[in-house]
């Protein structure tokens, strides 16, 4: 049964391009215990607490499934030892991550802990830098639903309306916060559909 789920996401993602992240064994890429526990890291300005919430609900919504579960906030930061176990928003602690962030892509990153044995997703943080998005709270909700989109399992997308587009938030938008578009929702409920 489980190689026929992969099959099927394969074939659907095959007629524009593919949207998951494939990894060692031909293992599709997503996280390894849904509903997981987002929590939001005590460094996180309060100002955006409501926007993240918002980010991981409307992937609840587009998926028609709770994938995310909200933790609240916590009293440590995703460089924390104690970030292990849940999806953890932060702040991006650039002289840790100095080496990891591209230039000009400095909004935001995720990075992820792989099981070992069939590569699911076991760990994440989601890591921000809010001073990059001053009193745009609309443009930071489209960068935090694409950084959920990686939480997911998402790769980046080559079709530029996707919200998986790299760096959405660089660009105009007529639409804020930026949805998914019909594809990436279609692909991303194939993958949790169990
Ligand atoms: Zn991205």
């Amino acid at each position: 049964m489980k190689s026929l789920l992969i099959a099927l996401v394969v074939t659907s993602a095959s007629c524009a391009h593919s949207y998951f992240g494939v990894t060692n064994q031909g293992a599709t890429t997503r996280l390894c215990n849904a509903p997981e526990l987002v929590a939001i890291g005590n460094d996180v300005p309060a100002a955006y607490h409501k926007a993240i919430v918002n980010s991981f609900k409307y992937w609840n919504e587009a998926i028609g499934k709770q994938v995310f579960f909200d933790a609240g906030k916590v009293n440590f930061n995703a460089y924390s030892d104690d970030a292990a176990g849940f999806v953890i928003v932060g702040v991006l602690n650039k002289e840790a991550d100095e080496e990891t962030v591209r230039p000009g892509h400095n909004k935001a990153v995720t990075f992820f802990k792989y099981r070992k044995d069939d590569g699911c997703i076991a760990q994440v943080k989601v890591l921000i830098n809010p001073k990059t998005f001053g009193n745009d709270l609309d443009k930071f909700e489209t960068t935090v639903r694409h950084e959920f989109g990686h939480v997911l399992g998402f790769q980046h997308s080559a079709v530029f309306t996707d919200l998986m587009f790299d760096a959405p938030s660089s660009e105009s938008t007529t639409q804020n916060p930026r949805d998914a578009s019909d594809d990436e929702v279609q692909a991303v409920r194939e993958l949790y559909k169990h």
